[in-house]
């Protein structure tokens, strides 16, 4: 990109940040933080989707997320990370995008159908759970954003959040009905048309070797994962497949065993991974053990920046300064947006600021 352009995106405080993390959307983050204007969001509210009972939890894991977004290499000086329940714009364009997307519409998203399924919510969800997807188009929009750095599930949230904009633009202020997404700024449009920059891997399976690594799964390696943590949940991952045995040639399929997965993003050195994955097919004398040892060290290797980062975050107080900073520029940010909005849709009467103490 040669324009600098704003970006968007965040984690659900539900616990720490995982490689699943890195690989989908924080490595993007901290190449993009330079030379755009980013905004990294805890979605603490979307929290209480599946953890309004546990509050405490969800407090500590919005330090956690920050530490770890940290530890990372999101720079504070750069990028703001932010608290969604401190932002009050946020839910209040959450209320008025709820009224232009049919519910219908909104109990479609796959991703919705997906999560109620795979975290066991069946029938009991709250109203809220559904309402999450309409606040994610209120956390991007407000912002204005052009991008959104995400990983693959999100992409059908990004696509309702399209969808809104759209019609915002549409309906209140004068863009005509069959304008190209790019020209809606141009033509009056307060909401540009985000798009969705899905890493290079949009979904890395979790531990399981079947899910998606999800924090609220447990099948996660974390950040904050001692060298011989990650040794151990990786020796553990089940790959469907007998690790003490040479493989049977003409029966194995790498793809189909999740390590190779791992070996693909973590192991750097190309040369290896193809003369491991020709000896894997072939049914060489390699079992699941040797591979399962080089990603570990491959993911060690890439953690251990990290943790030797996170050190320098340790104390509560050093990452509440930080989301102080990053949550009031997110405040100047969509109080703008917020103005414009109601402006737009006849419910602005008075100017208003926010501040905090
Ligand atoms: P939860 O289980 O609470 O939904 P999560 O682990 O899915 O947590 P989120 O906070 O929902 O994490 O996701 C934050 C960002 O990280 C999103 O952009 C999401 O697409 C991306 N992400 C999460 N898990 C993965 C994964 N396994 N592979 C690639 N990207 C991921
Ligand atoms: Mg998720």
């Amino acid at each position: 990109m040669s324009t600098r352009h704003r970006i968007l995106t965040g984690d659900t405080p539900t616990g720490n940040l995982h490689i699943g993390h890195w690989v989908g959307s924080v490595k993007r983050r901290v190449e993009l933080q330079s030379e755009h204007e980013c905004y990294f969001l805890i979605a603490n509210l979307h929290a209480y989707t599946t953890r309004a009972d546990k509050p405490h939890d969800v407090h500590r894991d919005c330090i956690e997320v920050a530490r770890d977004a940290l530890a990372m290499g999101v720079d504070p000086e750069k990028a703001a990370i932010f608290l969604q329940s401190e932002v009050p714009a946020l839910s209040e364009l959450t209320y008025l995008f709820a009224m232009l997307l049919p519910f219908n519409r909104v109990m479609r998203n796959p991703t919705l159908k997906d999560e109620l399924q795979v975290k066991g919510l069946a029938d009991n969800y709250s109203f809220g759970f559904p309402l999450y997807t309409v606040g994610q188009t209120a956390d991007i929009l407000a912002f204005r954003a052009h991008s959104v750095p995400v990983g693959e599930d999100q992409v059908p949230h990004l696509e309702l959040t399209r969808e809104v904009a759209r019609r915002f633009n549409k309906m209140y202020c004068g863009v005509a009905d069959k304008a190209p997404d790019e020209e809606h700024e141009q033509l009056g449009g307060i909401f540009p048309i985000p798009v969705a920059d899905v890493g290079k891997v949009g979904r890395l399976v979790g531990t399981d070797g079947q899910n998606k690594m999800s924090k609220s799964l447990g099948n996660t390696i974390h950040v904050i994962d001692t060298p011989k943590q990650v040794k151990k949940k990786i020796g553990k991952i089940y790959t469907g497949q007998d690790s003490r045995q040479p493989t049977d040639p003409g029966i194995i399929d790498p793809e189909k065993n999740p390590l190779f997965q791992y070996l693909d993003v973590f192991v750097n050195d190309e040369d290896m991974k193809s003369d491991i994955r020709d000896r894997y097919e072939r049914g060489d004398n390699i079992g699941d053990g040797e591979v399962k040892m080089l990603v570990a060290d491959a993911i060690n290797e890439l953690l251990e920046p990290m943790r030797e980062r996170r050190k320098a975050y340790e104390d509560d107080a050093v990452v509440l300064n930080v989301l102080r900073a990053g949550t009031a520029k997110a405040v100047e940010a969509t109080e703008t947006t917020l103005a414009m909005a109601k402006n737009a849709s006849g419910t602005g009467f008075f100017p208003r600021t926010v501040s905090f103490c």
